[in-house]
């Protein structure tokens, strides 16, 4: 008996170009006895087969099953259709579709397999510090026009040797079509550069670079989406010396450790961390630090934690393969001056980095997109993005309805923007602050990047309130010239619906609970916001609780003075500032009088209910931070402060709309005079603010019916607030919702602009 031969057509859209997806269809349809083609198409990809009915059964489930790691399907449509008469299965050349897009891979850490190859003497990619396959490698930060082929990658210049080309062009090799795929003989090479001469190459020139770190040196390294700034974890005149180069006194240093023994070694380590560290993104992971680690306190002072990740490219593993008197961990942070994007062209590199390294590791691959590196940490058993960057950009976020396309211009700090069309949300890789002309640059220069890889014609243009914002003056420029309409979008309201569209919540009249306990943003009344309550969805919201204002002295400049916010806080309220209070002596008295007269006379103040404000006065209040050097350390050092066996808490009464503060401060002083413990004082700050959350929760409820909660804003990193808070809100029956894919700051803006900006229209 023979069997009819039938016929099947298959449409797959997801991340399935540049990830081995067509060798991987290839293979299944050998071995399924299928015949027929397999292409890439503008919008995924395109397979027909023939072949017998079980047969091609086995073949549609197995693509589904067996998705090779770094393909992720959206979407499959199998259709039956008419057999052809094919007398064998091939893989066709692309066919692009005018208007159509293919999602772009973020760059992929080193595969188990390359990692093999690479220590394997016997392997012609022996210590080769660019080995890659389809399965790892550069992908986003080489990648200059679509398609993704060699010619459109900064890979180009490279002419692969008859061994590579022989592998790209088998289909059952791990190396088909890998655009990157390079070896010794005809791909990028390391160079070592010292400024004393003798530049060295290859093996000689890694070598020496290992022996410049052991010797307490600073290296400029040249790695995948940008330079890092290296030196000895272990050695604090080098960690030090690396601070006051860099001009940053206290932000902690990213580092990176050969392996998972060595970072178990220094830190305690979760299942899920274990897994985030591992996984294909690499991350920088946020851990709790073991008391006993001998790594200097000077890459993270004053915390309990530790910011580790694992080497993510062969020449970072070749760097710090292990070796007596090696240091098992290395300080890795961008390479830039504080504040400035990462530094990722060569020149601009001897540049701005001459200065502060000793010595360069450079290699001729060029980086078409600077990243930075990802920081995440694990929080109520998830993700907790805090930087999203290398790994994950430009992975779209999937919107749960389908929007026109557009651009969200972001906000100021921690800019990512987001252009989105279709279901797809594509938020940029973190653009930084916009505070300096360079940074300006990255981020119109992604935006036009961005637009072009994923054909993206913004019909409508997003941004916030903030009129010196310069991501609004950009949108506001555009929006003008382009003729097309602008749609500003609330800080806040952008923060809960960017949290509401983490969580994938629908479009429609459903209102949430959006508790946002931000530094800074602009309200719709002139003042600036940050300790809101408000009620609402993606269309609108109203403000039902905020904490009480109070006048920030010198606008922005307060924040990096959280003494000066304390001493406006203690104005306001009328209290005497007595000498033995630690923000009073900290100020010499002709400041003071500066400080009291600009209150008193209204001089370049603005109200503000600013969560992150009134943290960095509490912190200043008890002593533990005056001065900070970088965004949120007043309150991130309060927050290590906490005693977490303190169950007490302080009284935040509710009148009409307001968080009454004047009883916090009153009864702070007091027991600062009884000398009970900043730690204490820290935990029952923390324990106060989460009961009246609970409180104004409740009441809404009770008005209204609302059991969903969005918690966004910066100050939402606080750990012990989160979780603390989660619990008990959780804890009182409310549906809580908070941030994975996303960051919590204003990282996570950009998508709240455009889910606003879609709904309003
Ligand atoms: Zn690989
Ligand atoms: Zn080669
Ligand atoms: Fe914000």
């Amino acid at each position: 008996m023979t069997e009819t031969l039938k016929g099947l057509k298959l449409n797959i859209t997801g991340i399935v170009q540049g990830v081995g997806f067509r060798p991987f269809v290839y293979s299944l349809a050998v071995n399924n006895q299928l015949k027929g083609w397999v292409l890439n198409s503008s919008s995924g990809v395109e397979i027909e087969v023939n072949g017998l009915q079980t047969d091609l059964d086995a073949f549609v489930r197995q693509i589904r099953e067996q998705t090779p790691p770094l393909a992720r399907i959206d979407r499959m449509t199998v259709e039956e259709i008419e057999p052809n008469s094919f007398a064998e299965f091939t893989i066709l050349s692309s066919q692009p579709r005018p208007g159509d897009f293919v999602p772009i891979s973020p760059d992929v850490s080193i595969c188990d397999d390359c990692t093999r190859e690479l220590f394997d003497p016997a392997n012609r990619r022996y210590r080769y510090p660019f080995i890659n396959c389809t399965n790892c490698g550069p992908r986003f930060t080489i990648i200059q026009d679509i398609p993704y082929d060699r010619p459109l990658t900064t890979m180009a210049d490279f002419q692969m040797c008859p061994d590579c080309e022989a592998e790209y062009r088998n289909p059952l090799d791990r190396r088909f079509h890998a655009q990157p795929t390079a070896c010794p003989v005809c791909g990028p090479q390391v160079k070592f550069i010292s400024g004393k001469g003798g530049d060295l190459a290859a093996e000689g020139a890694l070598q020496e670079a290992r022996q410049w770190l052991r010797n307490g040196k600073i290296l400029a390294i040249k790695g995948l989406g940008g330079y890092h700034l290296a030196c000895d974890a272990f050695n604090g005149d080098a960690v030090d010396e690396l601070r006051r180069r860099k001009r940053r006194s206290d932000k902690p240093f990213a580092l990176m450790a050969f392996d998972m023994a060595t970072i178990h070694k220094h830190c305690h380590v979760s299942p899920r961390e274990e897994e985030l560290l591992l996984s294909h993104q690499h991350p920088v992971v946020i851990l709790a630090r073991r008391a006993g680690s001998a790594i200097s306190p000077l890459t993270a002072p004053h915390q309990n934690t530790l910011g580790m990740m694992l080497p993510y490219t062969p020449l970072h593993l070749l760097l710090m393969e292990p070796e007596p008197g090696f240091p098992e961990v290395l300080v890795m942070t961008s390479g830039n001056l504080s504040e400035e994007p990462i530094a990722y062209e060569d020149e601009q590199a001897a540049q701005h980095l001459g200065e502060m390294a000793d010595a360069f590791l450079i290699h001729n691959r060029p980086i078409h997109m600077r990243t930075d590196d990802s920081v995440a940490r694990i929080a109520l058993g998830n993700v907790y993005m805090i930087r999203r960057a290398r790994g994950y950009a430009p992975d779209a976020i999937m919107l749960s309805s389908k929007v026109r396309p557009m651009l969200a211009a972001g906000s100021e700090l921690k800019n990512t923007f987001t252009l989105a069309r279709d279901n797809y949300a594509f938020m940029s890789h973190h653009i930084g602050d916009l505070e300096n002309f360079e940074t300006l640059q990255s981020f119109e220069s992604g935006i036009r990047h961005y637009e072009r890889l994923f054909k993206v014609v913004p019909e409508i243009i997003a941004c916030d309130m903030h009129p010196n914002y310069l991501a609004t003056r950009y949108a506001v420029q555009r929006a003008e010239s382009e003729n097309l309409p602008l749609i500003q979008v609330q800080h806040h309201h952008a923060h809960l619906a960017s949290c509401l569209a983490d969580n994938g919540w629908q479009p429609g009249d459903r209102q949430a609970i959006g508790i946002i306990l931000d530094g800074t943003g602009m309200g719709t009344d002139g003042t600036i916001w940050g300790g809101e309550v408000l009620i609402g969805n993606y269309a609108g919201y109203t403000r039902r609780f905020h904490l009480e204002q109070m006048p920030l002295p010198g606008g922005d400049a307060a924040i990096r003075h959280p003494v000066r916010t304390c001493l406006a806080y203690l104005w306001k309220f009328g209290i005497e500032p007595a000498k033995e209070l630690a923000p009073v002596s900290t100020m010499r008295a002709s400041d003071l009088s500066i400080l009291t007269q600009q209150l008193v006379n209204n001089i370049n103040t603005i109200p503000t209910s600013s969560m992150g404000r009134l943290f960095d006065a509490v912190s200043s209040l008890i002593g533990v931070c005056q001065h900070a050097s970088y965004e949120g350390q007043a309150a991130i050092d309060l927050e290590n402060a906490i005693d977490p066996q303190e169950n007490g808490f302080y009284a935040f009464p509710l009148v009409k709309d307001i968080v009454c503060l004047k009883p916090l401060f009153s009864e702070i002083i007091q027991e600062l005079q009884m000398g009970v413990q900043k730690e204490k004082i820290a935990a029952r700050f923390h324990n106060g603010i989460i009961r009246v959350l609970l409180a104004a929760c409740q009441l809404i409820r009770s008005e209204t019916g609302i059991t969903d909660i969005a918690l966004s804003g910066g100050v939402w990193q606080n750990m012990y607030l989160l979780t603390h808070a989660v619990q008990t809100l959780s804890g009182a029956g409310f549906n809580v919702m908070v941030h994975h894919q996303v960051p919590t700051n204003d990282g996570g803006i950009s998508l709240g602009q455009l889910a606003v900006c879609e709904a309003q229209l």
